[in-house]
């Protein structure tokens, strides 16, 4: 039997149009644990006795923004994340030169700080913050908080949020839409570090018509489509061992 590295290894070398479909497990081993892992922050909130539905929701940001926000920084740890060999790998393969696209449900960034052009954020991200007032963008240098750590503009003391899709809030169509077409125009498709259990990933895959599939992650996923190639293993891990 063929090795399954060097089973992907000819799966990236054989195809033109690639998309890599990313989950919190592309992000692990850059130090960001999955929010539903022992120590994300879904079940820190829950080890809490806190509901993540709701206090991660735009309606608990906007009825008790002192609480979120409070709330929120308290979660997270102090720690820069760096991209990791998924994310370097992938932007170097643009270099080959092939067609690389992200989608990611990650928030964080890592694709596009590793130099990756062609991202899809899903779920946004939380580098990028607006005014829910007047749509003014501010850069995380430029927020100021007030006394109770709730993030003002200086303008009119609208609350300043990330651009993140919280509990209660839709991807944005046209977001949705450009995932669709990518993942319908590539011969390959590469799931990884995702369970495919949040809705819209498990139906999203499917408008994939190209030639391959391959899943990576350390679970087993229910797929109900064919898949050519299952690696169980850290993502980063087993990017580490391919070449360009
Ligand atoms: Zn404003």
């Amino acid at each position: 039997m063929t090795d399954p590295i060097e089973l992907l290894q000819k799966y990236i070398d054989e195809a033109n149009h690639i998309t890599f479909f990313g989950g919190a497990g592309v992000s692990t081993e850059s130090g960001l644990p999955d929010y539903r892992s022992d120590t994300g922050a879904y079940t820190e909130l829950e080890k809490q006795k806190l509901d993540p539905r709701r206090v991660m929701s735009k309606r608990y940001l906007v009825n008790s923004p002192e609480k979120f926000f409070n709330q929120s920084s308290k979660d997270k740890k102090r720690i820069k994340p760096e991209p990791n060999a998924a994310h370097f790998y992938l932007a170097q393969l643009e270099n080959k030169p092939k067609d690389v696209r992200i989608i990611t449900q990650n928030v964080d960034r890592l694709h596009q700080v590793a130099g990756s052009k062609l991202v899809v954020e899903l779920h946004g991200n939380n580098r990028h913050f607006h005014c829910m007032e007047c749509g003014r963008e501010y850069k995380p240098k430029e927020i100021q908080k007030d006394e109770q750590n709730i993030p003002r503009c200086p303008i009119d003391n609208g609350i300043i949020r990330a651009d993140v899709v919280l509990f209660g809030e839709n991807i944005k169509p046209e977001v949705l839409q450009r995932a669709k077409e990518l993942i319908a125009s590539s011969d390959l498709l590469i799931i990884a570090g995702t369970s495919l259990t949040v809705h819209p990933a498990k139906n999203l895959i499917h408008y994939f018509k190209g030639k391959r599939v391959i899943v990576i992650n350390k679970t087993p996923l229910k797929i109900d489509f064919p898949v050519d190639l299952v690696i169980k293993e850290a993502v980063g891990e087993t990017f580490k061992q391919l070449s360009i």
